[in-house]
């Protein structure tokens, strides 16, 4: 047997095509077109590339993207000020601040700042609490992804048993959590889980978000599982720079019923989710039926 791979890549496409659909309905109804601000802090590399992208995906959907850089000795209170004039301006419908932050800067206490209706990246604690109560609410954008393109393949996910690997706010927790809300029965694993393999082999759905390059074994899967795989871990193979998920992807392949490649799996559908979420903000802010997308 050889496992459908996942083509996350093909699936955002689609998505971006819906969403500018919704993008041009909301101009005619509204008047202006959705807005998404990002700001950094500093200069890390890969979060120059990740905002780079979110910007240039943003205006390619036909939205209107904002950008706000401070340097990386800016102080809390001045990334706290950028927070609240985005808040108020009225073109904004979405806010992302890029993460991480220099160290003089508390993470919590910035994303508690934005207002939870433009909390685009879902990490607000009333979005995460919404999740839970399963009220309307922003979810963090690579679990969205994920439960998009598990609910692509499976359908309806009633009743079938489901392992999330890592238990981080931005990926492992709310992935629990909506997997809980389409009816799985879900373990949560984490670094101290005991029979990790054992677990995983009880599984119908495999998420893995650890970040440990090839950790899950073809030995740990079930036959026919779905797996999806959001580590991403830089490695040298041969002397060249290669990307590498959770998942020992050549093995599992053979057993598994689908799975998702690194790269060109759940990576495309982040960005994506991140302008699904932006669009549904602005719906939402401007008092209009929001539109169902997935
Ligand atoms: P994180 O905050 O470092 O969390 C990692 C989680 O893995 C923790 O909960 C940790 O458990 C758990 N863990 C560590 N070692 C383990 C082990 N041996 N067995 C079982 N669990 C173990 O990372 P994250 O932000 O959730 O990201 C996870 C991975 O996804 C990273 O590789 C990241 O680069 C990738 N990622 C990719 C995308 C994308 O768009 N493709 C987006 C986000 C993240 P404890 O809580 O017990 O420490």
């Amino acid at each position: 047997m050889s496992a459908k791979i996942i083509d996350g890549k093909a699936y955002a496409e689609g998505l971006a095509t819906k969403i500018q659909t919704q993008v041009v309905a909301f101009k005619a109804q509204s008047g202006r077109v959705p807005g998404l601000a990002v700001v950094l802090v500093g200069q890390d590399p890969a979060s120059e590339i990740y905002v780079r992208s979110k910007v240039k995906k943003t205006t390619e959907l036909g939205m209107k993207s904002f950008e706000h850089v401070l340097p990386d000795t800016a102080t809390q209170e001045e990334l706290l000020r950028v927070v609240a004039e985005l808040n108020a301006n009225n073109e904004i419908d979405g806010i992302l601040v890029q993460m991480p932050l220099p160290k003089q800067i508390d993470e919590l206490t910035v994303i508690s700042a934005i207002s939870p209706a433009k909390d685009v990246d879902g990490l607000h604690p009333e979005n995460a609490g919404r999740l839970v109560a399963g009220l309307p609410c922003f979810v963090s954008c690579t679990p969205l992804g994920c439960l998009m393109l598990l609910k692509d393949q499976l359908g309806d996910l009633t009743g079938m048993n489901a392992i999330v690997i890592g238990r981080s706010l931005l990926v492992g927790k709310p992935m629990a959590q909506l997997l809980l809300n389409e009816n799985c029965t879900v373990t949560m694993a984490h670094s101290r889980t005991r029979d990790l393999a054992d677990k995983v082999r009880q599984a119908d759905i495999v998420v893995a978000a650890v970040g440990k390059a090839e950790m899950v074994k073809a030995a740990w899967v079930k036959p026919g599982a779905t797996v999806i795989d959001v580590g991403t871990t830089r490695v040298v193979v041969d002397g060249k720079k290669k990307l590498v998920g959770d998942v020992d992807f050549a093995a599992v392949q053979a057993v598994a019923g689908a799975l998702t490649p690194v790269p060109g799996g759940v990576g495309p559908m982040t960005i994506m989710t991140l302008m699904h979420n932006t669009v549904i903000a602005a719906y939402r802010r401007q008092g209009l039926p929001v539109p169902k997308m997935f």
